[in-house]
């Protein structure tokens, strides 16, 4: 078992493939002029098989697939079989944004992918082409018909943005009155390529949730699953669930059992630091397995406490203003 400095289990890597996307979300990215890593800066699918091989070998469980877009990687269907068949990986989940994901589906079911999260911020097409700057709705819906379709556990992630989809929160609970999904509603963090939109955050998990209770007043709290970051609730008589993600108030970091590499080998031990070794680099200048494992434990042994302490001590005290999409969320 893996565990860092604070007691924690360590059993869960979010691996981001690229940092290339083929929509342009307000709150990710800019709309024009992104400098895209150079691809020799990138990992190569066997550097990302080496490194998850030997995470899974110091104890991770799970590994989640996000990007940037994990499908406009070229190859990343043999990727994914390869790292299916790692020895001791028990999950393999994926954060996609179902632009080209639809006739995928029946593939990821074959190679053993039980659950998908896919982003959609409201269901409304014009909202849509606002908040992502592409017309593509109707793939989105295509995605997540399809997984229904294979009984993939479906999640479903929106951004809470002002003045871009406050009017899809009903719509979206409402989503749970028919099907087993998952809505799952996230605090905007300022890490879109710019910094902050907002002065204050806005909409706060508190204020989302008031706002459901005022047309839903019935709506109960339900258990949170080990190590979630959202907190959960439902609505009596609904098939689904809704989730809050208290992604910028911070308030699940006593339980975080996650770690994140970035497309360029960026080893992140919280969302909020920014990077605190390079796995790739340290691979290519020729460290054995032995030497990878040991800067790993090292680097486990000196996680921030919370994501307050890790925006604290971020290398060069810079801002908060990455894309996500160079994080994965
Ligand atoms: N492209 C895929 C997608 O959109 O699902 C995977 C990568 S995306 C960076 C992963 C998740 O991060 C998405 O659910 C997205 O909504 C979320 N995200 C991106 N930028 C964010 C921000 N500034 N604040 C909160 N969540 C963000
Ligand atoms: Fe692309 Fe996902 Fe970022 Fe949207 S949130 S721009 S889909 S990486």
């Amino acid at each position: 078992m893996l565990l860092d400095n604070h007691g924690r289990i360590i059993n869960y890597l979010r691996l981001a493939v690229t940092d290339r996307c083929n929509l342009r979300c307000f709150y990710c990215m800019p709309p024009e002029g992104i400098a895209w890593r150079p691809k020799a800066e990138l990992m190569t699918y066997e550097e990302m098989l080496r490194i998850c091989s030997l995470l899974v070998n110091m104890g991770i469980e799970k590994i989640r697939i996000t990007g940037g877009e994990p499908f406009v990687r070229k190859d990343i269907m043999q990727f994914l079989t390869a790292l299916s068949q790692l020895n001791g990986l028990q999950q393999i989940n994926i954060t996609t944004n179902g632009v080209l994901t639809a006739p995928l589906i029946p593939e990821l079911k074959k190679i053993g992918i039980r659950s998908v999260n896919l982003s959609i911020d409201t269901l409304d097409r014009n909202r849509f082409l606002a908040i992502t700057h592409r017309d593509e709705l109707p793939n989105v819906l295509a995605t997540l018909g399809q997984l229904l379709h294979h009984d993939i556990v479906v999640k479903l992630n929106a951004v809470v943005m002002d003045g871009k989809n406050i009017e899809d929160i009903i719509p979206l609970v409402e989503l749970t009155k028919n099907l087993p999904v998952s809505v799952r509603f996230i605090e905007e963090m300022p890490f879109n390529g710019e910094g902050n939109h907002y002065t204050n955050l806005l909409w706060d998990h508190i204020r989302i949730l008031n706002t459901i209770q005022e047309k839903y007043p019935t709506i109960q709290k339900i258990a949170d699953p080990p190590f979630s970051t959202a907190y959960n609730y439902q609505i009596p008589g609904h098939k689904g669930t809704v989730g809050i993600i208290a992604a910028y108030t911070r308030s699940f970091c006593g339980t975080c059992n996650r770690i994140r590499i970035t497309p360029q080998g960026v080893l992140k031990t919280c969302l909020y630091d920014n990077g605190v070794l390079n796995v790739k680099d340290l691979m290519r200048a020729g460290d054995s397995d032995v030497d990878l494992q040991n800067t790993l434990l090292g680097a486990m042994n000196k996680r921030a406490k919370d994501g307050f302490e890790a925006e604290k001590n971020r290398i060069g005290h810079e801002a908060l203003h990455e894309s996500m999409a160079t994080i994965g969320g």
